[in-house]
């Protein structure tokens, strides 16, 4: 009786306003992927890019050919959403993502991956590392420029030389490993890998405790080393009550791309990539509000897979309410309010009002947000917002805010 014991943790960590990292764990997929793009674009790409890896659970392979094909056409399906996506979207332009994505077939583990997330193994008290980072600090290692010590405090080692959602050519790396009773699979974002060690890592693995006493440890130790970005761990434990099998070699068929890359490749890349990672970009207001519409798209297509939260869309978007967006009155859509690291609104319309045209006792409480029943009730607001222009006496009854209402309209 063959089990799989699974445990998955996300967290910010102690730096990063949000958290750009996402996994999926299922009954036999599990991948985590680390967006990146600047504001929100980094959370859109990591959860468009698990939309179509999340689709292959529940499926039932042949062999190990056909789950290693369904498996390579899913990330490349997930490439070409996040490339459209970020060609569509002017907000999302530059976003990316790293995925390490894993099938479980029979005894069997497929594993798929493009960027610095990683798959490990840990067999037998050894831990080791079953991706190769797309990294530029990885390529300077293989070339023998640089050594590993080096490279964990290189300045530029967070550089990812092949990302999901840059190009609609992609390479990726494939590679299928046959699973022994007791072995335990990680995977991870770099918020795991950069501040802790292999050594600390397999240490934590070893221990006696339960996968989630595990996967606990290890966000605990990236957050004790300052946490510097989003960790995101999940951990596969396989356990076989009958305990009848004899160990197998623990041999790894690469199916991917292996030699060195193409310098000119990680090079455009580099140029067009880079510098997002490592600091955001600083996009227009209006494309935020964009970014946080196709975010607000990419929870609800999520929530349908998960046939669940239908009513939250219906919410979303049926409210409208009018605020300020760089100092321009400005009509959303959905509500004034966040989940999380998700704004729950977009922006509807703009208006030609700024303000610094509206009465100054006013400005507070569009600031604030006010509801509106519908779009033309929105106008209305707009419309009739005192004027600064006006008589300044604010008079004590009206500078009373409705609060902005969440309720959907009827
Ligand atoms: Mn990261």
């Amino acid at each position: 009786m063959r089990r799989l014991e699974i445990a998955a943790k996300s967290d910010r960590g102690r730096m990063r306003p949000r958290n750009e990292d996402a996994y999926y764990t299922g009954e036999g997929v599990f991948a985590v992927a680390d967006g990146m793009g600047g504001h929100l674009a980094g959370d859109v790409a990591s959860a468009t890019a698990l939309l179509p890896v999340r689709s292959l659970d529940g499926r039932v392979f042949a062999d190990a050919a056909t789950a290693q094909a369904a498996l390579l056409d899913a990330i490349l399906a997930a490439n070409a959403a996040v490339v459209r996506k970020a060609a569509n979207e002017p907000g999302l332009h530059g976003m990316g993502t790293t995925l390490t994505a894993t099938i479980v077939e029979g005894r069997r583990l497929h594993v798929g991956h493009v960027g610095d997330s990683r798959a490990y193994l840990f067999r037998d008290g050894q831990l080791s590392q079953l991706t190769r980072d797309h990294t530029l600090v990885a390529h300077l290692i293989e070339e023998g420029q640089i050594t590993a010590e080096e490279a964990a405090v290189h300045p530029q080692r967070s550089i990812i030389t092949r990302a999901i959602g840059v190009d609609v050519d992609l390479e990726v790396d494939t590679l299928t490993i046959d699973l022994v009773p007791g072995d335990q699979v990680l995977l991870c974002s770099d918020g795991l890998t950069g501040p802790v060690s292999d050594a600390a890592i397999a240490e934590t693995l070893s221990s006696d405790a339960g996968s989630e006493m595990a996967v606990d440890r290890l966000v605990e130790q990236a957050n004790e080393a300052g946490g510097p970005d989003n960790i995101t761990v999940v951990l596969l434990r396989f356990h076989d009550e009958d305990g009848s099998e004899s160990a197998i070699a623990p041999t790894i068929i690469r199916t991917g791309p292996d030699g060195g890359e193409d310098a000119s490749e990680w090079v455009s890349t580099l140029g067009r990539y880079g510098a997002g990672r490592a600091d955001g970009r600083d996009d227009e207001p209006a494309e935020n509000s964009r970014a946080q519409r196709v975010i607000v798209a990419a929870i609800v297509a999520l929530a349908l897979l998960a046939g669940a939260a239908l009513g939250g869309r219906w919410l979303l978007s049926r409210s409208f309410w009018v605020g300020a967006d760089e100092g321009t009155v400005t009509i959303f859509r959905g509500i004034p309010a966040s989940l999380g690291p998700l704004a729950l609104y977009w922006e509807a319309e703009t208006t030609d009002v700024e303000l610094a045209d509206v009465a100054q006792w006013y400005r507070p409480q569009l600031e604030d947000g006010i509801a509106a029943a519908d779009l033309a009730d929105a106008r209305r607001i707009v419309e009739n917002a005192p004027r600064a222009s006006d008589t300044p006496s604010p008079s004590p009854t009206t500078t009373t805010s409705p609060t902005p209402s969440p309720s959907p309209t009827a």
